[in-house]
């Protein structure tokens, strides 16, 4: 929203600042000139019923009359002379008309920032310091100044030591912290002035001041004032403020100062000590320090006061502020009001000065010829488009007026004439000089004087903008906040949030225009206030419709919630069941996954079996046939077994027709060898072991089933007693017992029973019982015929070999060593 603009605020400068590339030609050809103001101010009388040869005939017309004691009058001269000039004073008129008249314009001037020159022009005691300076009880042109510019600009002071003389006749804006640093020293040191209290005890009285204020004064600005206070003596520029003490053993050592010209081409005085000053009494006091410095300086130099030109500066210096009062931008604007009172105008004759004296009067005058010269070529060059030399160079306060008469702004002169006769003269030149002086244009001052301490930002836009009657417009919103408190409302910035462009939208939507006159503009304020009030209540029903809605939205969350619940609760058991059917689910997919495996591994179980099966079944008709075979071979083998016994039985008992034959010839020879034996044994004392002993009974041991093989070859044993078992002792401690055999029957592979007689003898022991110690061994062995023949031939010979043998070796000794006895059937 772009707020409009109340109508409480000059306008903002736009137009760039005056560069310094500027030409005087330029400023010639500009468009608006204003010619230079002069007034007449005619004190009174000392002595009133004394002549007066000035006559006021109008406001702006003045009549001189030619005294009888005059030069004029003497010359000839009887003619009155009339003068008009911008505004004439007469004797009963009081300091504060003329200051209302001549100054408060140029005052406004300085508060937006443009130049003015104001001096003071008369014969020594005219009435030029009083115009200037006053009374304390009735002050003149300077103190007013200061009193209308402080209280113009009360409020939007900015803090002490925010501006700054940067010694070159400009200003510099210091941060917050270092005017404040400054501030905080500068309190350190002392009071520099003495309070308004002391003053008033020191002087007659306390100082009487100008209520007057300029209102239409732009708000959004900080303002400073700067002063300062030089007086030009002998065309030397002292300074009237300076700290340095006045040596009056040494005048010579007072400090003079040199002119200088700016970057703007403005003329100032070099190195001068420029004060700030916060209140116009701290100004006076600045002001009355200076006045007291110029009467030690002329104590000590001896010199004539009127003689002397004083020159008292006030700078008004402004930066514009945001709504909050902080300073965006350092860009400035820079006012001067030089107060001039000159010296006195009087020639060196009528003083009648010598020596020293006349030097000064002839300075006095040389500087006043200067002046009156350079505004007369001025004129003529304004007049006739010429472009004469103006020779204010040659002197300080012509050079110094040189920035006002060229540049912008208001040249203003007080002419102030002493009525009395003995002045005629002097005064009829001083009108002259004055009539002339009207004729001299100067370029009216437009625009401020804008000086950039630093490059400005880019124009601010939106709500940083610095809108015009932005402090006023905080201030009003300020006050309008605080009466709905006053009113009742507790807080009004929470319900209308601080927004400065709210005066301005609400100024231009909601009222009818508004014109700002004062800061305590009341109407502005209580049409804010209803505006206010009108939003505020807006802003409540707003808000009633709010909680209502509020209401019923809280009970649709609170139902949504308590659905929200039942469905979570739904949900979550939902949730359990899906989760008991996804473990069940799982289970089975287990247990299947499980069978499925166990069902490959029977399948391939049944695959094998079947595969061992096969090969069984398989296996069994080779067993089946083999058997078939093998019965059949049995059978085969069996016909052939028994064909072959047949055969073999038959062979067999013609062999053993034979050895019955053979045996019944081996039965003879061994009965022969036995009766041979008993021969021998008898014969040589050889005893065979087992033949001594008492009895000579056998005990036949044999297996349970002995098989009866029909042995033709019978062991030949004596009264032998047969048993199976040896249970009892007896059977071998039988006396008649002295002879054992154990007999044993065995079947070999090819079905042959081979019988083992074990033959020893029975010995009886120390201890009553008996032991058998075997001896020898007799094997009958049943054969088939075959192998009875293969054999036969070997065992006969064998037989008859031994016997053979046993008969040639009884033919010397037979030891006595067991023998074994081979009976092969
Ligand atoms: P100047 O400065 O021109 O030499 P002053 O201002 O010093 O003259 O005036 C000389 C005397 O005249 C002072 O005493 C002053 O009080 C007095 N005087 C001048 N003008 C007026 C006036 N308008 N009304 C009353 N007294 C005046
Ligand atoms: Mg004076």
């Amino acid at each position: 929203m772009k707020p409009s603009r109340l109508k409480i605020a000059p306008k903002v400068p736009t137009k760039p600042p005056i560069t310094p590339a500027r030409s005087k030609q330029a400023l010639m050809t500009s468009r608006d000139r204003d010619p230079v103001q002069v007034y007449c101010r005619i004190r009174p009388l000392d002595v009133p019923s004394d002549d007066s040869c000035v006559t006021v005939l109008s406001d702006t017309v003045v009549q001189v009359v030619p005294p009888e004691t005059s030069q004029g009058y003497r010359s000839g001269t009887t003619k009155a002379t009339q003068y008009t000039f911008t505004g004439v004073f007469d004797e009963k008129t009081t300091q504060k008309p003329i200051f209302h008249t001549v100054t408060l314009p140029l005052i406004e001037d300085l508060l937006h920032g443009k130049n003015s020159l104001l001096f003071a022009y008369g014969v020594t005691g005219s009435g030029k310091t009083h115009t200037m300076n006053g009374e304390l009880q009735d002050g003149g042109i300077i103190p007013r100044c200061l009193d209308v510019i402080f209280n113009s600009i009360g409020h939007y002071q900015a803090k002490k030591y925010i501006f700054k003389p940067d010694k070159m006749n400009s200003f510099e804006i210091q941060s917050e912290i270092d005017a404040l640093s400054e501030r905080h020293s500068e309190g350190l040191t002392s009071n520099k002035f003495k309070t308004p209290a002391r003053r008033g005890q020191e002087n007659e009285g306390p100082r009487v001041t100008d209520a007057t204020r300029i209102s239409a004064l732009d708000e959004d600005q900080a303002y400073a004032v700067f002063v300062t206070f030089v007086e030009v003596y002998n065309n030397t520029v002292f300074d009237l403020l300076d700290d340095t003490p006045i040596d009056p053993l040494r005048p010579g050592k007072i400090q003079s100062k040199i002119l200088r010209e700016d970057q703007h081409h403005n003329m100032y005085v070099h190195a001068v000590t420029e004060v700030e000053v916060k209140s116009a009494d701290e100004a006076a006091e600045v002001l009355a320090k200076g006045q007291k410095r110029r009467r030690v300086a002329h104590t000590t130099l001896n010199a004539e006061s009127s003689r002397s030109h004083s020159v008292f500066n006030i700078r008004v210096v402004q930066a514009p502020l945001d709504y909050q009062g902080a300073i965006p931008e350092k860009v400035l604007t820079v006012g001067q009001l030089s107060l001039v009172d000159l010296a006195g105008s009087e020639r060196n004759s009528r003083t009648k000065t010598t020596g020293e004296r006349l030097r000064e009067a002839g300075s006095i005058n040389n500087t006043l010829m200067t002046l009156r010269s350079c505004l007369e070529i001025l004129r003529e060059n304004q007049l006739n488009g010429t472009n004469k030399m103006v020779p204010y160079r040659d002197s300080k306060i012509t050079h110094l007026f040189k920035s006002y008469f060229d540049g912008e702004g208001k040249v203003r002169m007080i002419v102030c004439v002493n009525p009395r006769a003995d002045d005629y003269d002097e005064t009829l030149s001083v009108m002259r000089f004055a009539e002339m002086a009207q004729e001299v244009q100067i370029a009216r001052a437009v625009q401020p004087n804008i000086r950039l301490e630093a490059t400005p930002r880019a124009t601010p836009a939106g709500r940083d903008a610095l809108l015009p009657g932005r402090r006023k417009a905080n201030r009003v919103l300020t006050e309008a906040y605080r009466k709905l408190e006053q009113g009742g409302i507790s807080n009004p910035q929470s319900e209308v949030p601080f927004d400065i462009d709210m005066v301005f939208s609400a100024a231009r939507c909601s009222w009818p225009p508004l014109e700002l006159q004062s800061a305590s503009d009341d109407r502005l304020i209580t049409a804010l206030v209803e505006y206010l009030q009108v939003r505020i209540r807006d802003q409540q029903s707003r808000r009633e419709q709010q909680m209502k809605k509020c209401v019923e939205v809280r009970t649709l969350i609170r139902d949504m919630e308590e659905e929200l619940i039942l469905k979570r609760q739904e949900n979550l058991s939902l949730n359990e069941q899906l989760k008991d059917e996804r473990s069940r689910c799982q289970t089975f997919e287990n247990r299947v996954l499980n069978a499925e495996s166990a069902n490959a591994t029977l399948q391939r179980h049944v695959l094998e079996h079947q595969k061992y099966a096969r090969l069984l079944e398989e296996e069994l008709k080779e067993k089946d046939c083999l058997l078939n075979q093998g019965e059949m071979e049995i059978q085969h083998v069996k016909a052939k077994e028994k064909t072959k016994r047949q055969l073999e039985r038959e062979k067999l008992k013609k062999e053993l027709d034979r050895y019955k034959q053979v045996e019944s010839q081996l039965q003879r020879q061994t009965e022969r060898f036995l009766v041979m034996r008993d021969l021998l044994d008898a014969g040589c004392s050889v005893k065979v072991p087992g033949t001594s002993g008492p009895g000579k009974g056998w005990v036949d041991h044999r297996p349970e089933n002995t098989l009866e093989t029909d042995t033709v070859f019978q062991p030949q044993m004596n009264r032998a007693k047969s048993i199976t078992k040896l249970v009892d002792s007896k059977t071998i401690t039988d006396p008649n017992i002295s002879k054992y055999v154990l007999r044993t029957q065995e079947q070999d592979s090819s079905g042959e029973i081979e019988t083992k007689l074990y033959k020893g003898d029975v010995l009886a022991t120390v201890g009553g019982g008996a032991q058998v110690v075997l001896k020898d061994v007799e094997i009958l062995r049943h054969s088939s015929p075959t192998a009875a023949k293969r054999h036969s031939d070997g065992r006969l010979k064998d037989v008859h070999s031994r016997v053979a043998d046993i008969e040639n070796r009884c033919g010397y000794a037979i030891e006595g060593h067991g023998r074994v006895k081979k009976h092969c059937p």
